[in-house]
């Protein structure tokens, strides 16, 4: 009697990866993190909601030093709308550029007004590129 080719469902369905909080191996689910870390983290959600009910108005740096969950983590909440930054309008996560507060989007107003004139001059540098290049090639057909 010979097993190979057979397939066991069970087996191949157990997809199991690293935690990506705390490194352990587990079996991956919808959430991406073992079952210690989605404890701790629920636990953390508790604690900021239970004290945002009380000071709704609360900063993120408030909020962390009272509730001792990490900055990074109360950022994550703000950023997975969990902790709504149109619903409390104390809670800002950093710029991804410059670290500034921010309510909505990845960059503060001024980087984001200072990116969209830089990318406009890299196309504008592009254009004027490309112009030039044809004129050249022209030319040097000409000459031929
Ligand atoms: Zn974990
Ligand atoms: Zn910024």
């Amino acid at each position: 009697m010979s097993f190979s080719g057979k397939v066991w469902p069970a087996m191949t369905m157990l997809k199991v990866a690293n935690c990506p909080s705390c490194g352990q191996v587990f079996q991956k689910n919808l959430r991406n993190l073992c079952q210690g870390c989605q404890r701790a983290v629920d636990a953390d959600f508790t604690a900021c909601s239970d004290y945002l009910r009380k000071a709704h108005k609360a900063t993120t740096s408030e909020l962390s030093e009272a509730t001792g969950v990490s900055l990074r983590q109360i950022h994550a909440f703000i950023k997975e709308n969990k902790l709504p930054a149109t619903f409390y309008p104390g809670l800002t996560y950093p710029c991804s550029s410059c670290g500034a507060g921010v309510r909505k989007g990845h960059l503060c107003t001024s980087c984001s007004v200072r990116l969209t004139a830089e990318i406009r001059q890299m196309r504008d540098k592009e254009e004027k590129a490309k112009e030039r290049g044809a004129g050249f090639q022209i030319r040097d057909r000409l000459s031929y």
